[in-house]
């Protein structure tokens, strides 16, 4: 009898040990959400954080039982850490801008930059210790910055957040147990409302049009926020033209022709705050073809790109699921993103060090490793239009004109990759993350790769669905 009570006791206990987290979030947190600004500044080489303002943002709109972020995505990992037990009681992997400025040219000749970005974690009731974690070479994560956090201190802002104008756009339950999606417009002019509006139901159709959203929509709510800019149009600074929007949204981020980011993360964040979000899309009203996706900061795409539908699903992908680019033809920004000797975080990219530990193994069915495909014939193809393309931009084509050139290449590249041997199988295929050799991509296909209405391979699908569980649960 005593010897039961004992065991009762004990298991008990452990029990409560082994799941804290789980069992935790109304002993930790108040229910409210608390963002934290930091200033993230340096070179290739060094790299320091400063804490700027914190600030109390309405209900914790993601999970309240998922606390532990086990998917062991991002280049980063924000960790709420209890005092004085020290258990980590919150933390959620993530990229950022810097992450991806620290790989330029510049960054590598020691030009320091500082960019803003943000924390939101549920905030906790008492003084606790927030930790900022980057991966080492070696892929584990390490200690980057500390610092103690008491939310009673007067420096928390507390102030309650001004009014937006919110429209929900489709809602299926508690911000809790949903994706809550937010869809933020920039450079729509004051008269563009509806069409702003029109735009974020055509991006919602389009995200779940494609699988696994198709099948998971109703893990989602979607809400937008109208914010009309004083002109039509956002900053390409190549092409000359500056505008001051609201979110701070622009081409040619790190110079890039296409690459549209903000890098105003406190001017959209606060236009965010007035509706629950877990994942942000920023449509900007543009028909020049372009947009941004970094993991757990949000995803832009222009919208009234003929291949906006596209856009929106492929950077979302980044943004959402921290996927990496599989295509690795196009000129990029970045000198040295990954080093092939090193196997890369995102989950559908592999360096295949070691073939019998591949990470989508469970997925390959028989196909050999690494998986032989027509890849110099498809390289030919594509330097052919990579040449078109540059001659055309030099020439100031149109966007139509550019748009004909997409649909003459996703006509040839489907039927090409399609007629592969091991086409819609999945297995290691050479060319992926801007590396022509020694990185993979899983499928001989995928939204990730190429503009083609071929969907996310099953290793992409699976990356999504872990992050919608997450989320959702
Ligand atoms: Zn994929």
């Amino acid at each position: 009898m005593n010897r039961n009570r004992t065991w009762m006791i004990l298991l008990l206990l452990l029990s409560l040990s082994a799941a804290p987290a789980a069992a935790g979030f109304d002993g930790w947190f108040t229910g409210d959400t608390l963002r934290v600004d930091l200033y993230h500044s340096g070179t290739a080489a060094e790299e320091r954080i400063a804490l700027g303002r914190l600030r109390i943002e309405g209900p914790w709109p993601g999970s309240r039982t998922r606390l532990l972020d086990e998917t062991g995505l991002g280049k980063y990992r924000v960790e709420v850490v209890a005092l004085p037990s020290n258990r980590v009681i919150y933390s959620r992997g993530f990229a950022s801008i810097y992450g991806e400025w620290e790989t330029t040219g510049e960054a590598n000749q020691g030009v320091w930059n500082t960019i803003e970005e943000a924390v939101r974690i549920p905030e906790p009731k008492a003084r606790f210790q927030l930790r900022l974690m980057k991966r080492a070479s070696d892929q584990t994560f390490a200690q980057l910055w500390t610092r103690t956090i008491d939310p009673a201190s007067r420096f928390v802002d507390r102030s309650p957040v001004p009014p937006a104008d919110v429209v929900e756009i489709e809602v299926h339950g508690d911000p809790a147990t949903k994706v809550d999606l937010l869809i933020l417009g920039d450079g729509y002019a004051a008269d563009r409302r509806d069409k702003f509006l029109a735009d974020a139901r055509k991006a919602r159709d389009a995200l779940f049009a494609v699988d696994p959203f198709k099948k998971r929509r109703k893990d989602f709510n979607t809400r937008a926020i109208w914010t009309p800019s004083p002109e039509q149009g956002v900053a390409r600074p190549r092409a000359g033209v500056y505008r001051e929007t609201p979110l701070g949204a622009r081409y040619n981020t790190f110079d890039s022709e296409r690459y549209v980011l903000s890098l105003e993360d406190k001017r959209w964040r606060d236009v965010a705050a007035a509706a629950p979000y877990d994942t942000v899309l920023i449509l900007v009203d543009e028909r020049k073809y372009g947009g941004g996706g970094i993991f757990n900061l949000y995803a832009t795409a222009a919208a009234d790109s003929a291949y906006a539908d596209y856009l929106v699903v492929h950077e979302f992908g980044h943004s959402f699921a921290g996927l990496g680019d599989e295509y690795y033809s196009s000129s990029v920004a970045y000198e040295k993103f990954t080093a092939p000797d090193v196997e890369p975080w995102e989950p559908n990219i592999t360096a295949l060090l070691d073939p019998e530990k591949l990470k989508w193994a469970d997925l390959v069915d028989g196909t050999p490793l690494p998986t032989p495909w027509g890849k110099e014939a498809y390289d030919a193809e594509s330097r052919a239009y990579q040449e078109r393309r540059n001659a055309m931009r030099a020439e100031g084509a149109s966007e139509a004109e550019m748009e004909a050139l997409f649909d003459e290449v996703k006509k040839e590249s489907t039927a090409t990759l399609a007629a592969e041997k091991h086409a819609g199988k999945v297995g290691a295929f050479e060319g992926a993350m801007y590396e022509s050799r020694g990185l993979y991509r899983p499928r001989a296909d995928c939204i990730m790769f190429t503009r083609n209405d071929v969907g996310f391979c099953p290793v992409c699908s699976r990356a999504i669905e872990q992050v919608i569980d997450l989320l959702s649960r």
